[in-house]
């Protein structure tokens, strides 16, 4: 657009400056550009942005919120708060393609992917919201700062590789947000790792892995057809993982399906030899799941396992689940580990 019109390319550093770092909501706004070449940008574009539509928050402190896109699509995130961080969980498609047995997203099949401005866009969207006054009608979170960024709302982040990277630069280059600080969460679509490694070393990977046998994990997750187990951890032990850096992987407990010792003894030796840490998450039951989460005493005792045989494992609560928030109860958020050790 700046091309077209003769200028130049310093004046798209001042663009996003203004859009992404001073969250201006107009042209008119950008008051570094001179009256008329604000007028000319103006006869041919705009500032779009995202609309919250609806923020429902949870007795824990976690808000849901359903974003507007300007095609009046919706996607949901999560916000999340604890003593130390403030969490934002984003999609990165509208729907998703992967099929996840267990996942109430994959019932919407893949619409289409965000924009790599709509992904920047919900972490503005939610920073506007901060930012005002009893925005969001929760103690714990109104004037702080985003701290931390997930990609695990919906979509299967590896599935809008440009889109999502391109948002990530937006979130780094543009807003302020550590590239450390950002987690993107994946099925396991193989042939992605590598090149996400190459592009953003510094981004945290979780892994959805889930199951410790081909036969019970394609059965869950049909990615797994494609790129088995011993596929996606070879891939893992491949990437130049920093030495203080781990990869999460997480491990959705589902009664009878998953969560035997046998299992638990499995995916131990699975791991070994891999920068790993895991998530344990207790299935969070929904109205028509046909999965159950385990009881609470095979859920302690599969970690214990993992514990006994050096393997840091940690059982993620299940904040949000009076606002259907929590992980597995979203029509749009992804059932993978929300919560970073
Ligand atoms: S769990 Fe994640 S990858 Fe699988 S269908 Fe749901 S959103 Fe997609």
């Amino acid at each position: 657009m700046f091309n077209k019109l003769g200028l130049p390319g310093f004046r798209v550093a001042q663009l996003m400056h203004w859009m992404y770092e001073k969250n201006a909501a107009s042209i008119d706004e950008i008051t570094e550009f001179s009256k008329p070449l604000r007028d000319k940008l103006k006869g041919f574009s705009y500032i779009g942005g995202l609309k919250i539509l609806k923020k429902t928050a949870s007795p824990d402190a976690t808000i849901k919120l359903l974003f507007g896109l300007e095609d009046s699509l919706s996607v949901e995130g999560v916000l999340i708060p604890d003593e130390y961080r403030l969490t934002l969980c984003v999609s990165s498609q509208v729907g998703c393609a992967m099929g996840c047995r267990f996942c109430l997203t994959a019932t919407m099949g893949l619409v289409r992917n965000l924009r790599a401005d709509e992904i920047a866009g919900q972490v503005m969207a939610v920073r506007r919201e901060l930012q005002a006054t009893d925005a969001i009608d929760n103690g714990a979170i109104n004037g702080r700062e985003i701290t931390n960024i997930v990609f695990m709302g919906m979509g299967e982040p590896l599935k809008n590789f440009d889109g999502v990277v391109r948002g990530i630069h937006i979130l780094t280059d543009y807003m302020g947000i550590s590239k450390r600080r950002i987690t993107l969460s994946t099925a396991g679509v193989v042939p992605q790792l590598q090149k996400l490694y190459k592009e953003i070393p510094e981004v945290n990977l979780a892994v959805s892995l889930n199951a410790t046998t081909d036969a019970t994990r394609s059965a869950l997750m049909p990615v797994n057809n494609k790129y088995d187990i011993g596929a996606l951890l070879r891939a893992c032990g491949r990437l130049p993982i920093s030495p203080r850096r781990r990869i999460t992987f997480g491990y959705v407990l589902l009664k009878g399906i998953n969560d035997t010792p046998a299992d638990a003894r499995r995916l131990v030796a699975m791991l070994k030899g891999l920068s790993a840490k895991v998530n344990l998450i207790p299935f969070n039951h929904y109205e028509t799941a046909k999965y159950e989460p385990p009881d609470d005493k095979t859920v302690l005792e599969f970690q214990q396992i993992l514990v006994d045989r050096h393997v840091t494992a940690f059982v993620r609560k299940s904040m949000g689940r009076e606002i259907c928030a929590a992980c597995g109860q979203l029509r749009t958020c992804h059932p993978h580990a929300i919560y970073q050790g």
